[in-house]
């Protein structure tokens, strides 16, 4: 389904305001980076921006979260208590087409065999707006090489493209629709100059991104071909374990469990969930002391080998959407796309 309608761009804000009851989350500038927050003010939202530091994923799965509190009565006896996120609606404006595209790798993980319930809860209740990539957001921009576009509608429920004095504004899902229900009277058809707007807008859109992976569909059997090569002791050498790139990632998704004492005694807490990252040397590290990822260079490994052959393997998809930030924000300046190039010409 999808619903193409033309908002002028002075009624913006007034749809935002119909849209009482949905919390609104937009990228705005903060000391000098762009990230997605909560706003209050209109007048935050701004149509051109950058590529965010961290993609919106944190307000659908959030970097910290309490699982549960636990408690013990007198006699020694555990009490669980749930604590699953408020079922207050959500609308997030600006998704990038590459971060909305991460959206439905991390639905695979948390909405497959096993359905976690607080990703769930807030998947549910979130509406994703998207913003066609009119101008690449990163230098390091390459989603057509892994089966996005800068105007991918996957994941997103309504796709803004930006056309000068006006958006068109292209309803993907039921709940987009009804998000476009809330202001019947702002929206009109598009015509034939509009549709032929949109269509350079994104022709354009595609032209204007520089970088590419090379026969991405190739990749996973040469990575596999290479599992044991000492290509990776070279590559990861400058890596300082920071963990960036998988922080940033909009599409990786792994965490931690732990449990916090607020007494001792009795045993009173909180199980939480917090963001993992399979570059810190202790992600894997076992109870009795061996490490199966003891090193740099098995480490840099798991992370591209994930993205470009298990992912794909188990679900068909590479669990990467080209959105450049592990690139553009490595301090060491490890760049995926110069790895995976070096790949193809390695010898196994
Ligand atoms: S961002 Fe760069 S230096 Fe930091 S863990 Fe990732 S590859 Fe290593
Ligand atoms: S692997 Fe890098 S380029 Fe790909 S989605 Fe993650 S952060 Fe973006």
């Amino acid at each position: 389904m999808t619903m193409e309608k033309i908002l002028p761009k002075k009624s913006f804000a007034p749809w935002v305001k119909k849209l009482a009851g949905f919390e609104v989350y937009a990228p705005v500038e903060k000391d000098g980076v762009w990230i997605y927050e909560a706003v209050e003010d209109l007048k935050e939202i701004s149509p051109s921006y950058p590529n965010t530091v961290q993609a919106p994923k944190k307000i659908i799965f959030p970097q910290t979260e309490t699982l549960f509190e636990f408690d013990t009565d007198e006699e020694g006896q555990p009490t669980l208590t749930e604590t699953l996120p408020g079922k207050k609606d959500r609308v997030i404006f600006g998704v990038r087409p590459c971060d909305a595209r991460a959206a439905t790798l991390t639905d695979i993980v948390f909405g497959g065999t096993i359905n976690d319930p607080y990703y769930q809860a807030r998947r549910e209740k979130t509406v994703l707006v998207g913003l066609t990539c009119n101008h690449p957001p990163s230098p390091n921009c390459f989603c057509p090489s892994v089966g996005g576009s800068p105007h991918s509608r996957e994941g997103l429920d309504i796709l803004m493209t930006d056309l000068g004095d006006r958006y068109v504004v292209d309803a993907v899902t039921e709940k987009g629709e009804k998000l476009l229900s809330k202001a019947k009277n702002l929206f009109t058809k598009p015509t034939d100059r509009d549709r032929r707007e949109l269509a350079t807008a994104f022709t354009d859109s595609e032209q204007r991104i520089e970088r590419s992976l090379r026969d991405a569909n190739q990749l996973p059997g040469k990575l596999k071909k290479m599992f044991e090569s000492p290509f990776w002791d070279e590559k990861a050498l400058g890596c300082i374990r920071c963990g960036i790139c998988t922080y940033l990632c909009p599409a990786c998704h792994c965490f931690d469990l732990t449990d916090e004492l607020t007494s001792a005694s009795p045993p009173k807490g909180r199980r939480i969930r917090t963001w993992d990252t399979c570059q810190f040397p202790d992600f894997t590290m076992h109870s009795s002391g061996h490490n199966p990822r003891p090193d740099r260079a098995s480490r840099l490994r798991q992370r591209l080998n994930h993205k470009f052959q298990y992912f794909v393997e188990h679900h068909g998809e590479f669990q990467c959407t080209g959105c450049g930030r592990c690139i553009s924000r490595c301090p060491v300046s490890i760049d995926i796309i110069d790895i995976l190039e070096e790949v193809h010409d390695h010898e196994s």
